[in-house]
């Protein structure tokens, strides 16, 4: 079966609950920015063999610009929304995320950084492929529940990790965090301002902000630059650390993001 998922996390999902019964091809490469990526004529091409595509649907803006195109293309495509039921943060106000309101309103797109929902995901990636591939749903729902215990087991062991942290704050440049700070008790204080450059004026706002809060550590995504963040880590007299929101290894990826969490929030 041909899948196509939006970004890199939720292709590991399918690989996971397909199996050797599925073949996926992920919409926004590592190192895209699924907030302004475009897909390629040969990505548009696949999709017309694709049985089912699987988004994020948390308001991304790559999926808000190309879904209706992607179905236009192949009328026989299902769709798995990545985020049914799961309880979506509404948007703050200072986000660089600018997608226009739908049913819900505007909600922060990065839920699946947080463990508990990517149960969901999995329940619903599982629902999807066994609907398309009925004869094989065993299969499926043997995966899931092994893939399900692994990640309440992940969910433990990042709380466990974070719980002896005393400074509860951290700050990151583009704000895709939080669900996980949520989950365990952080707050994300992020920089990025819709996604522009920040102001003189927003530079010395954050930089009081760190310093007030004995922030030492500004993380950023690979996927963004940050000659801004390193610039703000010097003034505090910190350092950047990289956390990827976007990684398809997904369990070793959260594990190595709330080490760099608990180690930078010292
Ligand atoms: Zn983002």
């Amino acid at each position: 079966m041909q899948v196509v998922a939006s970004i890199e996390p939720l292709a590991y999902f399918v690989e996971r609950i397909g199996g050797d019964r599925v073949s996926v091809s992920v919409m926004v490469p590592p190192g895209g920015d699924p907030h302004s990526y475009e897909p390629t004529p040969r990505q548009m091409a696949r999709l017309g063999s694709a049985a089912l595509f699987v988004k994020a649907g948390s308001g991304v803006e790559f999926e808000l610009n190309w879904m209706p195109r992607f179905l236009g293309l192949n009328h026989a495509l299902r769709v798995c929304d990545a985020s049914e039921g799961v309880r979506l943060i509404p948007m703050a106000h200072a986000d660089r995320h600018d997608a226009p309101a739908g049913r819900q309103g505007r909600h922060d797109p990065h839920f699946w950084l947080s463990p508990a929902n990517a149960r969901v995901i999995a329940a619903n990636v599982e629902r999807s492929l066994a609907a398309i591939d009925q004869p094989h749903r065993g299969e499926y729902e043997a995966n899931l529940a092994k893939l399900d215990g692994e990640l309440a087991a992940l969910d433990g062991q990042i709380r466990q990790r974070l719980d002896g942290v005393p400074n509860r704050r951290f700050i990151v440049f583009h704000p895709a965090w939080g669900y996980f700070a949520r989950d365990f008790g952080l707050e994300q204080m992020a920089v990025e301002q819709e996604g522009k450059e920040l102001t003189p004026v927003q530079m010395a706002r954050v930089i009081r902000l760190a310093r007030s809060a004995g922030i030492r550590t500004v993380f950023v995504s690979p996927q963004f630059s940050s000659a801004q963040a390193d610039a703000i880590a010097h003034d505090i007299g910190g350092t950047t650390a990289t956390v990827d929101p976007l990684s398809r290894e997904y369990q070793g990826n959260l594990r190595r993001a709330a080490e760099a969490f608990a180690g930078g929030m010292r």
